[in-house]
């Protein structure tokens, strides 16, 4: 399959991804790549701890996270 017209590679500008975080346009030649700052990565691991969280709640009840004190991490209602 010949598909030249999917990406044009005349460009020299470094490869731009958008920072997974915050949607900036970071550059791959970045430190932090692909995220734009240290902060953002860090933001970022926070969100897959999270995610654990939605991985194992097809398991664990709400009501079982509460007993355990960690109800309410997936509320998002507490700053409105
Ligand atoms: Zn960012």
């Amino acid at each position: 399959m010949h598909a030249s017209n999917a990406m044009p590679t005349k460009r020299k500008n470094a490869k731009l991804l958008r920072c997974p975080t915050c949607g900036m346009l970071v550059r791959a030649t970045d430190d932090d790549f692909p995220f734009c700052s240290d902060r953002c990565r860090k933001i970022d691991l926070g969100k897959w701890a999270s995610g654990a969280y939605k991985i194992s709640s097809s398991v664990i009840d709400p009501e079982v996270l509460e007993d355990l004190g960690l109800g309410g991490v997936n509320h998002g209602g507490g700053n409105e």
